[in-house]
């Protein structure tokens, strides 16, 4: 099967062009010195339509399937995984699946989503709440024409940089405990740019990478929400968010492969350039059998990928694949990063070099999505 059609060609060499130009020296500036996705940079991905691949194009969406936001995702990431994720948070390309918003919400939210102008900050996992969700201990309570949320969140990527939180909260506390992944629900939170909204207080989580934006942790306080920013069924948010796990997964899987693709190129040029022994060091059989390894890994994780993006696209329920890449992926994004850092030698362990970054970048794909 031939996977790569001429328009994704066409897609794939654009973007990589867009990636190598516009994010690679961002990336290298900004990741050592902890600093922000500048919006001159999100200004432009909006431009080149990053973050509507999936959006319907009535609202200013490329129309897409899962098979070119994969395509995308992994050039971006190639060049800066936050780059590569970014693109998730105007959530017509997230975990929650677009159907879930209603009408109105579709017709006040997308085509501002689509163009970058409006990106969110998915607030799930909790202190006490990470791989088992349906344990999440956020309460939120009818009042009148409002829902009052109350808890805490840990781990929410953009959460002080985001124009909107999508809060998961226990709506019904009374459900049997064997079923309690029932009785959660979506709430959307508007807010400043930058800040917090009244009754949520917050701060960023330090962490070893991920850089160009903010992990946060927060606490809500009475946030009063209007009952109309319920996102999705009430009670059914467990199988919203798990409902695009398979397109999320395929995506996680994408960034690991682009990590990794970066550490195989960098490594390559440097075995090429660097002289040991009076010939240059990609000479050796030992440096060559390491980097064949790692292209070959890279590939066959990209053919399972390319497949399952096929068979997500086509509507064929493949959710054991797309746990399976995501696994195998993101286990050889860590290995072949590590193995870049060997090839340059102690020049690998500075951040004079990018195969530092993609190395703890790396890292992180096998925690979250699913540890
Ligand atoms: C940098 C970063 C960004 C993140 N961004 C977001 C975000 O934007 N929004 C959000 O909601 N969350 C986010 N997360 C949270 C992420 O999804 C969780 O870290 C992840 O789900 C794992 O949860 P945990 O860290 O609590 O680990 P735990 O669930 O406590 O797991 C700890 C270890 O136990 C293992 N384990 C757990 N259950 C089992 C089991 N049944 N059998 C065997 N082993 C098990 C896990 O595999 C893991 O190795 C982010 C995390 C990080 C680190």
């Amino acid at each position: 099967m031939t996977y790569l059609t001429e328009e994704r060609r066409m897609l794939q060499e654009a973007t990589r062009k867009f990636a190598m130009q516009e994010v690679l020296p961002i990336a290298n500036k900004l990741d050592p010195v902890k600093g922000e996705i500048p919006m001159a940079l999100r200004d432009k991905m909006g431009e080149m339509g990053y973050f509507g691949i999936k959006m319907p194009q009535e609202y200013g969406g490329l129309d897409m399937g899962c098979f070119e936001y994969c395509l995308i995702s992994e050039e971006l990431a190639r060049a800066w995984m936050s780059v590569g994720s970014i693109i998730r948070h105007s959530m017509a390309n997230s975990i929650i699946p677009m159907s879930a918003f209603s009408e109105r919400q579709k017709d006040k939210y997308f085509q501002k989503m689509a163009a970058g102008q409006f990106l969110g900050a998915l607030a799930m996992s909790e202190p006490g709440t990470g791989s088992d969700i349906s344990g999440l201990a956020a309460r939120a309570r009818r009042d009148g024409d409002h829902w009052v949320i109350n808890g805490s969140k840990y781990w929410c990527t953009f959460g002080d940089g985001a124009d909107f939180l999508v809060v998961i909260a226990r709506t019904d506390p009374n459900v049997d405990p064997a079923r309690r992944h029932l009785g959660l629900s979506a709430f959307i939170i508007e807010k400043p740019r930058g800040g917090w909204p009244p009754g949520i207080q917050g701060h960023p989580i330090p962490k070893i990478g991920y850089f160009g934006w903010n992990t946060c942790e927060f606490a809500m306080d009475n946030v009063r929400v209007p009952a109309e920013n319920l996102l999705g069924e009430e009670g059914k948010a467990f199988y919203l968010v798990t409902s695009g796990l398979e397109s999320s997964r395929a995506q996680t899987a994408a960034r690991a492969i682009g990590l990794a693709r970066g550490a195989l190129e960098d490594a390559t040029a440097y075995a090429k350039d660097r002289v040991q022994f009076g010939q240059a060091i990609a000479g050796f059989q030992a440096i060559r059998f390491k980097i064949a390894h790692m292209a070959a890994e890279i590939e066959c994780c990209r053919q399972l990928m390319y497949s399952v993006c096929t068979k997500i696209d086509e509507g064929v329920r493949c959710d054991t694949e797309a746990a399976m890449v995501k696994y195998l992926a993101t286990e050889m994004a860590e290995r072949v990063t590590s193995e870049a850092i060997q090839i340059l030698g102690g020049a690998g362990y500075t951040t004079h070099f990018a195969v530092e970054r993609y190395w703890r970048d790396a890292r992180l794909t096998k925690i979250f999505e699913g540890a």
